[in-house]
């Protein structure tokens, strides 16, 4: 019998993780590198500590896989922030129930006065964020979002909280086609302890609702942890499997990998897990080879230098022009609401696809369009 992803992740919680990193061998991650297709272990192995040292041809080898499969091209996307109360208790995130920010919703008018200004820089796709509130962003102010939308965009992409299937059914007939739920951990224990409250402390709902989104007709998907918040190499590799399941389940639906590593953000410090930018190059790179087919995304977490450095190593996606304040295109600086976290990037569009060019790649405006 088929098994769904809360038991396929479930089926490594008394796994060694460390022991198994331990006994890594060079000899082991030079085989994985001459095979054109690796296993789940090959990938976990390239996530350790020995693999450190093969960074380069495992970098060398991720470009040539994302040229196989994109070519030269990169998407370019903005977040769209249209809200930012929030009823969960995540301690990692500024938008935390707790925390006395500027709290925004935006009218339609303000939501097409964003839109607008954000179309006239040429973008085709746009991801509509909320914080988690069903009560001040429900199901019809969601539909009549996105119906605003899709007069400016080809796609939007949901990152809000997550839904019932046909929930997600109701918000793919009014024109959403692509779905982002980031996992943040996939440690059950750790995810207890970083959300103290609301709906998103039901880890398996969470874990659950990227497959609603497919089985309710989502095209694309993204999924991530939120590296920091516990030990990367094992939440990398969780992460792996789940797409690994996701892209078995529903062949037809595209998966993009993104590497977010945790932000300074307003409300309480926590014990952050270290992930430097060697960790996270290795971190893509393994992606990429475990999992061919699926895109890279980078978003505005990391700095110019970091997101120039990576555009060859097979990013696949970019975000560009960001502001995670609420009405940040368009509002004026006291009707504003208050931004998750610190964006590193803040280039315009035209400046990323000017750097996009210069490195030899495509700055793509217009991916796909589903009827
Ligand atoms: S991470 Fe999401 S759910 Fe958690 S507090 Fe922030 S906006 Fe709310």
């Amino acid at each position: 019998m088929d098994i769904g992803i809360y038991d396929e992740i479930r089926k490594y919680d008394n796994f060694d993780f460390d022991g198994f990193f331990d006994s890594v061998t060079d000899e082991q991650i030079e085989s994985i590198l001459l095979k054109d297709r690796i296993s789940r272990e090959d990938f976990l192995a390239l996530l350790s500590p020995t693999a450190e040292k093969y960074l380069e041809p495992m970098a060398r080898k991720a470009k040539e896989i994302t040229l196989r499969n994109f070519g030269k091209s990169i998407v370019l996307y903005t977040p769209m922030y249209i809200a930012n109360y929030c009823t969960n208790g995540c301690i990692y995130c500024g938008y935390n129930v707790k925390n006395k920010i500027a709290r925004k919703k935006m009218s339609y008018e303000e939501i097409e006065k964003e839109a607008q200004s954000i179309a006239k820089t040429g973008l085709k796709h746009v991801i509509l964020l909320t914080g988690e509130s069903k009560l001040y962003c429900p199901m019809e102010y969601l539909k009549g979002a996105i119906k605003i939308l899709k007069k400016y965009f080809d796609s939007v992409c949901l990152e809000i909280y997550p839904l019932d299937e046909e929930e997600y059914r109701e918000l793919v007939e009014v024109g959403a086609d692509s779905l982002t739920v980031y996992q943040e951990t996939y440690n059950e224990e750790v995810y207890k302890t970083v959300h103290l409250s609301g709906k998103k402390r039901d880890y398996r709902y969470r874990l659950e609702a990227i497959d609603r989104g497919c089985r309710a007709g989502i095209h694309s998907v993204g999924m991530s942890a939120l590296l920091g918040l516990y030990k990367w190499r094992n939440e990398a590799f969780l992460t792996g499997v789940h797409a690994d399941y996701i892209s078995k389940t529903y062949p037809s639906v595209e998966i993009s990998m993104s590497v977010p590593r945790i932000r300074p953000h307003a409300g309480t410090p926590i014990k952050i897990y270290d992930v430097t930018d060697k960790n996270f190059v290795q971190v893509a790179v393994a992606y990429k080879l475990f999992l061919q087919r699926a895109g890279f995304n980078v978003t505005t977490r990391e700095n110019a230098k970091m997101r120039n450095n990576l555009i060859p190593l097979g990013v696949t996606k970019m975000s560009a022009g960001v502001t995670t304040e609420v009405g940040g295109h368009s509002l004026s600086d006291e009707n504003k609401g208050e931004g998750q976290f610190e964006i590193a990037d803040p280039r315009s569009v035209d400046e990323i696809k000017d750097a996009i060019e210069k490195l030899g790649y495509n700055p793509v405006f217009k991916d796909w369009q589903f009827c």
